[in-house]
């Protein structure tokens, strides 16, 4: 018996930036809350982005 787990339940949210993908600059400090959760965006621009529809961009969490 041999798994793999390279599939299981991979987060991108730590590390990237949801709205426009990239990695979140070293050093760069900006956060944004949506359900309870804190978020780091690149940019102030993908903050807002994120700010105004974040379900677009972390998905639906609610049931
Ligand atoms: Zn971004």
């Amino acid at each position: 018996m041999s798994e793999t787990v390279d599939n299981a339940l991979v987060d991108t949210v730590e590390g990237r930036c949801p709205v426009c993908g990239r990695e979140i600059p070293e050093g760069a400090d900006i956060t944004a809350e949506h359900d309870a959760q804190s978020y780091r965006l690149c940019s102030p621009e993908c903050r807002t982005a994120f700010l105004e529809a974040p379900v677009r961009y972390v998905g639906n969490t609610a049931s």
